[in-house]
């Protein structure tokens, strides 16, 4: 185990913002990691972990310990003709998984395809997309408190999981590393293929019974289509939450913009699209110096050049601002903000 001190994070977070930390740490075992809780250096410094940085926004520098999660292995614990019980490292990048998963026909995250970032960072905000979320198939985790070292299981309903939210995005942020992940797919599955762009696709290629890749590698071309390759241009995704309101505020609402885009969300309320709003206060494709809204998708925001992390935020604050005076909407941040 490696401290590093006054370390970059430019190639470690997908805004490609130029940010320093005071330690640097990369794991690759719980043994490493008790060392690195243990190390007397460490034991007084505030910190974060870090999977594939493809939801987080550095700000400014970090006065404390970066941890690089990268335990990595896949094993498939039991398994019988129904379903199968898989525990994953932390470190592994999340779309392995869902190959691995997609090439021996278990299911369950097909939809997840394409997800940048790594297993570990998954429950932290219960990752989902087209019509799917990780709940669905989560069994357990195990991780370690920050604070003792102490190692502690949770199981599905201890996470707290909601739509983009657990308990590590509320009360245990920051406050607990995860080291490896279970989850249960099932070999006598049911496909979901309720998701609007996702049927409308299949329909359009001509595809009646789907398969699990199907699937897979419908998701991944409608992804590729719409959204941005942090490769290719800095941005973390959808950088805020699709706010939910009752049906009642919905159709007052309807009756102003009749176009409003809405869907039923897990908890009984609606959902509206975020890049909608954000679209109507006219900021899609929208830049200010080198941040700017991806011009097709008003919810990515993007890192066009050279932008400090404090410009980001300072852009997306508009944003909010924009879109709470226009329809009296608070819009929350799915990105995590340092
Ligand atoms: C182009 C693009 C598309 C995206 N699409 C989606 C999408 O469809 N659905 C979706 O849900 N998300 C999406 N995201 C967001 C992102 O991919 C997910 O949130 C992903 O789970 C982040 O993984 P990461 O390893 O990069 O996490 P990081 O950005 O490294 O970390 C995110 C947060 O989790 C914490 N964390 C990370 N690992 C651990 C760990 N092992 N233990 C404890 N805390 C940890 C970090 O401290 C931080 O607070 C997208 C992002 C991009 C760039």
């Amino acid at each position: 185990m490696k401290l590093i001190e006054n370390y970059s994070l430019k190639n470690l977070n997908t805004f490609g913002i130029e940010a320093r930390t005071k330690y640097f740490a990369e794991i690759f075992s719980e043994e490493e990691l008790v060392e690195l809780l243990s190390d007397d250096k460490c034991r007084r410094e505030r910190k974060i972990v870090l999977g594939g940085g493809s939801n987080i926004l550095f700000t400014k520098n970090f006065n404390g310990l970066v941890i690089k999660n990268s335990i990595s292995a896949i094993n498939i614990l039991k398994e019988n003709e129904d379903s199968v019980l898989i525990e994953i490292g932390a470190g592994v990048i999340w779309n392995d998984l869902v190959n691995f998963c997609v090439e021996r026909n278990f299911g369950g995250i097909e939809n997840l395809t394409l997800i940048p970032g790594t297993v570990g960072a998954a429950p932290i905000q219960n990752i989902g997309a087209y019509g799917k979320e990780l709940a669905d198939t989560f069994y357990s985790l195990n991780g370690f408190y920050f604070e003792n070292c102490e190692k502690k299981t949770f199981s599905k309903s201890d996470c707290k999981f909601s739509y983009r939210s657990s308990i590590f995005k509320d009360n245990l942020k920051d406050k607990f590393i995860i080291t490896s992940i279970k989850l249960k797919l099932n070999k006598k599955y049911k496909l979901n293929t309720s998701y609007k762009t996702l049927n409308e696709y299949l329909e359009k290629a001509g595809i009646k019974k789907p398969s699990i890749r199907n699937i897979s590698d419908a998701v991944a071309e409608i992804r590729r289509s719409k959204l941005p390759d942090p490769s290719k241009l800095g941005n973390a995704g959808s950088f805020f939450k699709n706010p939910e309101v009752n049906y009642e505020t919905l159709e007052k609402m309807k009756s102003e913009y009749p176009d409003i885009k809405s869907f039923p969300s897990e908890s009984g309320k609606a959902k509206l699209s975020a890049g909608w709003l954000i679209e109507i206060c006219g900021w899609k494709g929208k830049r200010v110096g080198d941040v700017g809204t991806s011009p097709d998708h008003a919810l990515v925001i993007c890192n066009f050049g050279n932008a400090a992390g404090s410009e980001i935020l300072e852009f997306a604050m508009r944003v909010k601002e924009e879109v709470a005076n226009k329809f009296g909407i608070t819009l929350q941040e799915e990105v995590n903000i340092l």
